[in-house]
């Protein structure tokens, strides 16, 4: 069916990661946004802006340019493009980028609290999942800030007042990165609530996020 469509297949994958962000309640409504980087490296094709879901076809995906220009007529791009495609443009390793609101990181977020490595699959993301200071939604200092939090070292980060984004080498592993976070956020917050977390040390840290580098079935 998307054979035809240009960059159909990331479409595609923007629709599908879309619907399961809402599947594992990583956001409600039309929060948060995803994108998935075209094949020819130089298109981004990125969730419509306040479309819900359940109703983003492959041709209702925006296109754009990785200065953030949409080529494509019909939606306009999410408000939050300037985000997706200063990562692109920063990030060689970076294929796909998803922004949530999920609760439990979304709390932290609020708090302007990193999340630290209080358990293991932390490595996903990085040593820790740091807080970008608060900017307006949509705004290009918001990009700036998220960007420069990020790096080149971290998968994730935290918004503050706001709520999450990770990255990953394609939209469904951005996905992924962005459940991982929610997972620790919310063990981090049942820690806390209990008693006192155990942080696990830098150097194990470092040696975990290397493990993940070459973990599971390449
Ligand atoms: P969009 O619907 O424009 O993608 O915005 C949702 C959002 O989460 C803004 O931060
Ligand atoms: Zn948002």
């Amino acid at each position: 069916m998307t054979d035809d469509l240009p960059h159909g297949t990331a479409r595609t994958t923007v629709g599908d990661v879309g619907r399961e962000l809402l599947e594992r309640e990583l956001t409600t409504g039309t929060g948060g946004n995803v994108s998935h980087r075209c094949a020819d490296g130089e298109t981004v094709a990125v969730s419509p802006s306040g479309v819900p879901y359940g109703d983003v076809t492959p041709e209702r995906v925006p296109l754009v340019t990785l200065d953030g220009e949409q080529v494509t007529g019909g939606l306009d791009a999410s408000s939050e493009t300037p985000i997706h495609t200063a990562l692109y443009r920063r990030r060689d390793d970076v294929g796909g980028v998803v922004h949530t609101h999920s609760p439990y990181a979304s709390t932290f977020a609020t708090l302007g609290e990193s999340i630290p490595a209080s358990h293991y699959l932390i490595a996903v993301a990085g040593d820790e999942v740091p807080v970008a200071g608060y900017a307006r939604p949509g705004s290009e200092e918001l990009a700036e800030l998220a960007a420069e939090t990020m790096g080149a070292d971290y998968d994730a980060c935290l918004l503050q007042n706001h709520g999450t984004l990770a990255v990953g080498e394609t939209a469904e592993a951005a996905l992924e990165v962005a459940s991982m976070v929610e997972y620790c956020a919310r063990i981090h917050y049942q820690a806390i609530s209990v008693g006192e977390p155990i942080v696990l040390p830098d150097e194990e840290v470092a040696h975990l996020r290397s493990m993940f580098e070459g973990y599971g079935q390449r």
